[in-house]
């Protein structure tokens, strides 16, 4: 049997290389979109032309989203607990995780290369900090996932349950998870964590994830975008 922590084949390497995210698997082409539209008139065609687009393009435009739903990608993702939690916050999505309650080992913790300040209006938002070296709050970080791995292997150690034991493990433990969504669900997620708003943690996935689909749907990709 494989890792599940491991990337597969198609990924992409986010946050200077510490999390990533794969493509696992599709259901759909560009053509399903194009058909299942078609449905209504009780017609399909197997291959496309430029009228196709010119309907792609009109579906997308005027929210005629249920076609998009016939077209399905599973991911598999490794990001810190912190881009977990709000990912998992998308309710459309079917999630699988590796379960600190089964397993002890492969602990990782995101140690990011550059720290950025509180942004001095919007209370949700951060801004580049210009000329910090950050060398002592990566060690400062570095020594804290240190010692809270110790607590954790001691914990364990004196027989403590992993279930509980894991509460002492901190919000930048890398975990695994897969995750599964129609194409509908995965613009709108995209609309929200491709943008300024959404953290940049986040967002890398969410660029991560243009890139990894738009050779799948290529003028789906145009249309809305991805590839400017
Ligand atoms: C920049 C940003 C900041 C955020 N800040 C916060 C914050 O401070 N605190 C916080 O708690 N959350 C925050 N969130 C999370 C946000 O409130 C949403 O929970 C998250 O973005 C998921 O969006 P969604 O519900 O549209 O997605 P999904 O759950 O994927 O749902 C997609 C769509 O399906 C429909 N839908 C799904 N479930 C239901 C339902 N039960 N009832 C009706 N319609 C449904 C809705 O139309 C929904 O838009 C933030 C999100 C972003 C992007």
């Amino acid at each position: 049997m494989k890792k599940i922590n491991i990337p597969p084949s198609k990924h992409v390497k986010v946050l200077d290389g510490q999390g990533w995210v794969g493509l696992i698997d599709q259901l759909g082409t560009e053509m399903t979109i194009l058909n299942a539209a078609r449905v209504s008139f009780g017609k399909m065609k197997e291959s496309m032309d430029e009228n196709d687009i010119v309907l792609l393009d009109y579906l997308i435009k005027n929210k005629h989203t249920s076609p998009l739903e016939h077209i399905v990608f599973t991911f598999s993702v490794h990001c810190p607990l912190f881009v977990r939690g709000q990912w998992h916050r998308h309710r459309t999505w079917s999630y699988n995780e590796i379960s600190r309650r089964y397993t002890e080992i492969d602990l990782e913790f995101y140690l990011p290369e550059k720290l950025r300040k509180q942004a001095p209006v919007n209370r949700q938002a951060s801004v580049e900090w210009e000329n910090c070296d950050f060398g002592e709050f990566r060690t400062m970080m570095k020594e804290h996932n240190d010692r809270s791995l110790k607590l954790y292997h001691e914990l364990l150690a004196k027989g403590v349950c992993r279930e509980q034991a894991r509460a002492v493990l901190p919000q930048n433990m890398m975990v695994t998870f897969w995750a599964t969504v129609d194409l509908n669900n995965l613009i709108h997620f995209l609309e929200l964590r491709d943008s300024e708003h959404a953290q940049w943690e986040i967002r890398e996935y969410a660029l991560a994830i243009k890139k990894l689909v738009s050779p799948v749907i290529p003028n789906v990709a145009k249309i809305l975008g991805w590839q400017d």
